[in-house]
């Protein structure tokens, strides 16, 4: 990391990317002095040999040049951080690893864009990770050295340097991009946008605020923006404002014309069109590894960002086709007798899970967990063709009594929902975790909670 040679720079989290940022800050030269509450994170870091301050203490800050935050710490919402407000305090600035990172990576000239290395940064509420992991495998199947990086795979500060031709491709959520002091991509990408995480954010407009910091002026060179929104419409109406010919409209609900450069998806097919001219197209209806409107979305952002890197439309295309999917995200985990087991433990929100309930046409659907704020009121439309849910968590009672005109069995746990919908499930039908709510009044993450999904399933088979 440079810009911090000589200087005192403070740690906040000692997790993994609290402990890679402090690495990098000692190998450029900073003095990382680092403060996590918990005394197993603290001793991880002894153990890499990182230097511990008490930060609570009163003249912490004196000779410290920064503070870094780790994105799993909540600086203002629901409540201030005391450690964080002591910096502010001190008029001691507050950055993360993603500012370090773009304050270390020197963002080239766009006229150069097959040589020097570029920065794809992708955010928005659901589909990032998708994505993500799309644009990075179309790449690579089209012989462009990438790296993925951020919310998935490596934290930023764990990665090779990258070279001549690479592309890095970084995931960011809101956690990410509303401390980062500096948030240059080259190419960043705004998936779409729903209630999540209101209460880190203080509500919809701290949240979309977090997000729209990556398309500030200054900021990309090239956006992809999914206007399927008022709020995507309006970073695409600014940046195209602003003069910036360089926007990239995403759709899955309009065809998109007029001048702009667009990609959209309807009934199953991609289209690019230029200054209202069809360029190029794709049957997305085959693709297996990217099933329902939700994914199509998904892939018309890829699709936009790899054609803003000059890959033409049948490479994109046959990498679309090679695409295996994430675990956890519409991932098909058994078949058996005509029955689908579709695991999507990471549909944590209401609008991933009614996303996951349009992809597919008969199903028994696996939900509940720890409620968002909100309520399921807005999965309601979606739940038509639910043949009956069972419901797991510690409000499973309140979660099934959300779901009028839906056939639920409460069931509590994973165990009893598994046993019971293999029972009832018929051929033809699809048996969906889609929960619609976070993991951790039952399981750790997310991801134990589709692993343990997936397990139960294999043994109700057996
Ligand atoms: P993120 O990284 O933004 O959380 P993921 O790609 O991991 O997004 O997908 C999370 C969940 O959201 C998936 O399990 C799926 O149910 C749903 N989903 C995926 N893509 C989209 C999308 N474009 N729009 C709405 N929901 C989506």
């Amino acid at each position: 990391v440079q810009g911090y040679t000589g200087k005192t720079v403070a740690v906040l989290g000692l997790g993994r990317s609290g402990r890679a940022a402090a690495a990098a800050l000692e190998a450029g030269g900073a003095r990382a002095v680092c403060w996590d509450d918990s005394s197993a994170a603290q001793q991880a870091a002894e153990d890499d040999g990182l230097e511990l301050r008490d930060l609570r203490k009163e003249g912490a800050f004196d000779d410290v040049s920064a503070l870094i935050v780790s994105p799993g710490i909540p600086h203002l919402y629901p409540k201030p951080n005391a450690v964080i407000a002591a910096a502010w305090d001190a008029g001691v600035p507050v950055d993360n690893d993603i500012g370090l990172f773009f304050r270390s990576y020197a963002t080239n000239d766009w006229d150069d864009f097959d040589t020097t290395p570029k920065v794809i940064a992708v955010t928005g509420s659901n589909g990032k990770s998708t994505t993500s992991a799309l644009i990075h495998h179309i790449l690579v199947e089209n012989g462009r050295p990438a790296q993925l990086a951020g919310n998935i795979g490596r934290g930023v500060l764990d990665l090779e340097p990258a070279h001549d031709g690479e592309v890095v491709v970084l995931e960011l959520s809101s956690y990410q991009t509303d401390l980062a002091r500096a948030l240059t991509p080259d190419i960043a990408v705004f998936t779409n946008l729903s209630p999540d995480h209101l209460d880190r954010h203080a509500g919809l407009g701290g949240y979309f605020a977090a997000k729209r910091r990556l398309f500030a002026e200054g900021g990309p060179d090239r956006a992809v923006i999914g206007v399927d929104e008022d709020e995507g419409r309006y970073i695409a109406n600014q940046l195209a404002e602003a003069g910036d010919d360089c926007v990239l409209r995403i759709s899955v609900e309009r065809k998109l014309g007029g001048d702009g450069w667009n990609v959209f998806a309807k009934k199953g097919f991609l289209a690019e069109t230029r200054k209202g001219r069809q360029v190029a197209s794709i049957d997305l209806r085959d693709i297996a590894g990217l099933p329902g409107a939700h994914n199509h979305q998904n892939a018309c952002a890829a699709y936009a960002a790899c054609r803003t890197l000059g890959i033409g439309p049948k490479g994109i295309e046959a990498a679309m086709r090679s695409y295996s999917g994430l675990p956890h995200r519409s991932q098909i985990v058994a078949e058996r007798d005509g029955v689908t087991f579709v695991n999507d433990s990471k549909a944590t929100n209401v609008d991933s899970a009614a996303k996951a309930l349009q992809a597919f046409k008969k199903i028994r659907w696996i939900c509940g967990g720890l409620q968002k704020d909100g309520g399921l009121d807005a999965l309601l439309p979606h739940v038509g063709s639910v043949q009956k849910a069972y419901v797991i968590g510690r409000e499973a009672d309140d979660f099934a009594r959300q779901l009028t005109g839906v056939e639920t069995q409460v069931c509590g746990i994973m165990e009893a929902a598994v046993g019971a919908a293999v029972a009832d499930a018929e051929a033809g039908e699809v048996v969906l975790l889609a929960p619609a709510a976070a993991s951790f009044d039952q399981y750790d993450s997310f991801e134990k909670r589709g692993d343990d999904f997936a397990r139960l399933v294999q043994e109700a088979l057996r």
